[in-house]
């Protein structure tokens, strides 16, 4: 068989532990086989992240910002127990922080819907997509303890030094207090990031915030979206026939339950990291779940939402098999090799991607799953097989699809 040719290679980031052990199962099992696989490769496993000074994560953000597409796998996010594990010089930050930030990029959190699992919200037909402004918020908030018969005052002092002052309470008792902020143009970004992702996937986006109680700041985060929709994107949602849609968070997440989802939600910072937790709970599993990081300027990278699943890894060390679910791993690459396709115009890619992801999809829903689906697959019992028996079914599947 010919190999699919590609022009412009993915910027690969490798990452840890027993993602990273299917990182290259995929990609010699499913990938490499079919695809004349051109990659730039970044080792972003922590031992090289900590030999590089963490240079190598700035490189590979770099290099993503020049292609346009990139897709990682789930790395160590050190602690104080990752610094003795792998005798670390310092305590590394988050690499999808760092990456996210360099790209000034919003996640965008996606769950693959199988045939057999179905989500606990009975009427979600289609996945939800959750959009997390990371950004600001109580996030970077400051915060005090009050004590009793004390004032709190907001001081706002302007590039002249005029000073604004409003109180914010006075303290007949001890009580709590904090500041927090965001800034106009991480708010935009935000914006152009969802309104990008809702026409790149011709699905409705909506957005919830509180402005009726917090009138100025929520108030900031509707008035933004609203301009840029008007400027820059209204039209483009009118050909594509996908709607942009405000409306008050408590009323969104009424909306949301009563939805059949194929939708995007795009939630502020603490809304998000809350509600994409509820969704991807309610839709099964976060071995299931797939994430992309897109830029406002339409750069994009793509990964599972998942971590490196240390508890497996151990027991791998140990030379156990394991029932690791290498789904949403798989989606990240097909999700990237898919959008290198449109970019480059090369469809054979993008069939490949598309086949890849039915076959996955298939040998789910014909009952072979990894451990962690069986418990709930709704189709009577399933043939529970390993990392590496999943992914040979896979490739049996997709060998026939290819044919
Ligand atoms: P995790 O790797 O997501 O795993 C937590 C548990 O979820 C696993 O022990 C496993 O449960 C289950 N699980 C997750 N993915 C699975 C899969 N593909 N197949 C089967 N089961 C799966 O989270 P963690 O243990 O909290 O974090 C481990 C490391 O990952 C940490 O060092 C953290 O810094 C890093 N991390 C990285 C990212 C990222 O790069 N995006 C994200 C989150 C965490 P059972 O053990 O019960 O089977
Ligand atoms: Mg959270």
């Amino acid at each position: 068989m010919n190999k699919i040719p590609m022009t412009t290679p993915l910027v690969e980031l490798d990452g840890d532990e027993m993602t990273r052990v299917l990182w290259a199962a995929i990609k010699e099992q499913l990938l490499e086989p079919f695809v004349d696989l051109r990659t730039e490769y970044y080792e972003l496993g922590l031992p090289k992240r900590d030999e590089t000074r963490d240079q190598i994560t700035l490189d590979s953000a770099e290099a993503i910002r020049k292609y346009g597409v990139g897709v990682k796998c789930a790395t160590i996010t050190p602690n104080a127990q990752r610094m003795t594990e792998y005798h670390l010089h310092e305590m590394w930050k988050s690499p999808n922080g760092t990456i996210r930030a360099a790209l000034d990029g919003t996640v965008f959190r996606t769950p693959i819907l199988v045939d057999g699992i179905s989500p606990v919200v009975r009427n979600w037909k289609a996945p939800i997509t959750i959009a997390r402004h990371a950004y600001g918020d109580v996030y970077r908030g400051v915060e005090f303890r009050a004590t009793a018969g004390g004032r709190a005052e907001l001081v706002f002092t302007d590039r002249d030094g005029n000073e604004a002052r409003q109180t914010i309470y006075d303290f007949e008792c001890d009580g709590v207090v904090t500041g927090q902020y965001n800034k106009d143009s991480s708010i935009a970004s935000f914006a152009r990031a969802c309104f990008q992702f809702a026409l790149d996937t011709k699905q409705d986006l909506w957005f919830s915030t509180k402005d009726t109680i917090a009138k100025k700041y929520d108030g900031q985060f509707k008035e933004i979206f609203q301009t840029i929709y008007d400027a820059e994107y209204r039209e483009k949602f009118e050909a594509a026939g996908i709607t942009y849609f405000y409306t008050l968070i408590d009323d969104a997440v009424a909306r949301v339950i009563r939805s059949p989802g194929g939708f995007i939600w795009a939630c502020k910072n603490y809304d998000g990291d809350v509600m994409s937790d509820m969704v991807s709970t309610a839709f099964g599993s976060l071995a299931m779940m797939t994430s992309v990081l897109v830029s406002p300027d339409g750069k994009y990278e793509y990964e599972a939402a998942h971590g490196t699943v240390t508890r497996h890894y151990y027991r791998y060390l140990e030379g156990e098999q394991t029932s690791t679910n290498p789904m949403a791993t798989i989606f990240a690459w097909t999700g990237a090799l898919a959008k290198r396709g449109e970019l480059d115009g090369n469809a054979a890619l993008q069939d490949f991607a598309a086949k890849l992801e039915r076959a996955c999809i298939e040998i789910i829903e014909s009952g072979t799953m990894t451990k962690d689906l069986a418990a709930l697959w709704e189709k009577g019992t399933p043939n529970v097989v390993t990392s590496d028996g999943f992914l040979s079914a896979v490739r049996q599947r997709l060998e026939a699809a290819l044919a």
